[in-house]
């Protein structure tokens, strides 16, 4: 699995590319919770505090799970009025949907390896044979910590130029249709 580092980036650069105004482009609470939807399904992890068992990759990073997020976005954004609220569901969606797709780039060694993707369709799990990220360990030693300083120096040379550059396009696009 990639770090959080790489989900926030991949969450960040949404926030960008769907940045319709320049205030939507400076908003923290806009990018804070297209983050927050790009990082939460790793929010499984925390199960294991509770009884030592590794837990990721289930029912959290699908294809369903992602579209109830979605509807839950779409009640409270019509419930709360804001502008958009489709728009809003989508793009959390979005953000929601590509944490699985880079799980499901990434090197996984813990089993099961990859995402649940198609669940509750299939409980199958899904991993891609060419991994385009490195895997994050999980164990408290030298060899794990050297290991995930790799995989997230990596993954910030992968997406951090990315999310920099659709961030400077967006907001000189910006910047020129308000002059
Ligand atoms: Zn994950």
């Amino acid at each position: 699995m990639p770090s959080p580092l790489c989900h926030g980036l991949i969450g960040l650069t949404i926030h960008s590319v769907t940045a319709r105004t320049d205030s939507d482009l400076r908003s923290p609470f806009r990018a804070g919770g297209l983050v927050l939807a790009s990082v939460a399904p790793d929010f499984d992890l925390l199960g294991g505090l509770l009884d030592g068992r590794i837990r990721h990759q289930g029912a959290s990073h699908s294809l369903g799970f992602a579209l109830a997020v979605s509807i839950m976005v779409l009640f409270w954004a019509f419930y709360t009025k804001r502008k958009r609220p489709w728009f809003t569901a989508g793009i959390t969606g979005l953000a929601w949907i590509l944490h699985v797709t880079a799980d499901y780039l990434a090197k996984d060694t813990c089993p099961p390896f990859g995402p649940q993707a198609l669940w509750p369709w299939s409980l199958a799990h899904f991993a891609f044979p060419k991994p385009l990220f490195l895997s994050i360990g999980r164990r408290f030693d030298w060899s794990t910590v050297h290991q995930n300083a790799l995989a997230v120096a990596w993954e910030a040379a992968v997406i951090g130029p990315l999310f920099v550059w659709v961030w400077r396009l967006k907001r000189r696009r910006l910047q020129e249709q308000r002059s």
